[in-house]
């Protein structure tokens, strides 16, 4: 997805090199669309993917409820109040919007359905990253900076993320089950949906032969 990406923001800018009404700017113009859609697709079959291996492999998936919409939120301040850190942060929401977790949880709810798993899920305001694994102590001084999680209280030393998903393993409550035909089981599905996935309880056109 990363390589297409690249590939994309190259032909935006010979795009923008190109001289207004010629057959050139034409040309890159298409250029550009056919590998937006390639990002689009790459990205989309890359979540079907994680969400499926998640749900077809585990018994139960948890998930922190996250508010995508403040962690993505700008850190450029005011004019009064400048922000700090604006380009870090910038680069950090693009990541985050390119896991689109919004997306990964939306998919997880209905293949955990589908495939007979169960989807747990972690209060919102719980600092799971701030919670040492081991001990429950809290560090609240611990920064998206460190990339370890180095517990005083009892000494322990793990990556920031595993530390996190262990909290969230532990704290996520159960999702009530979905009963089947209860509407959650067929889901509106997204027009890349609709490109990437067969079409559930229905069986292809082949022919007899
Ligand atoms: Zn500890």
């Amino acid at each position: 997805m990363r390589t297409a990406a690249k590939r994309l923001a190259k032909a935006q800018r010979a795009l923008a090199r190109t001289v207004k009404g010629s057959g050139r700017r034409e040309k890159a113009k298409r250029r550009v669309g056919r590998l937006h859609h390639e990002v689009v697709l790459r990205r989309a079959s890359g979540i079907h993917r994680l969400t499926k291996q998640l749900a077809t492999g585990f018994a139960v998936v948890a998930v922190e409820d996250l508010n995508v919409a403040g962690m993505t939120a700008s850190a450029r301040g005011t004019v009064e109040r400048p922000g700090r850190k604006v380009r870090q942060k910038a680069g950090l929401n693009r990541s985050v919007l390119d896991a689109a977790p919004a997306e990964v949880r939306r998919q997880l709810t209905y293949k955990t359905s589908w495939y007979g798993a169960r989807l747990a899920v972690c209060d919102r305001w719980f600092p799971s990253s701030k919670t040492c694994s081991a001990c429950g102590e809290q560090d609240p001084r611990l920064t998206l900076a460190d990339r370890e999680y180095h517990c005083a209280h009892c000494g322990l030393r793990l990556d920031r993320d595993l530390n996190a998903a262990r909290i969230i393993a532990t704290h996520a409550h159960l999702a009530p089950p979905t009963a089947p035909g209860s509407g959650a089981a067929s889901p509106r599905r997204t027009p890349v949906e609709r490109t990437l996935l067969p079409r559930p309880g229905r069986r292809s056109h082949r022919r007899s032969p």
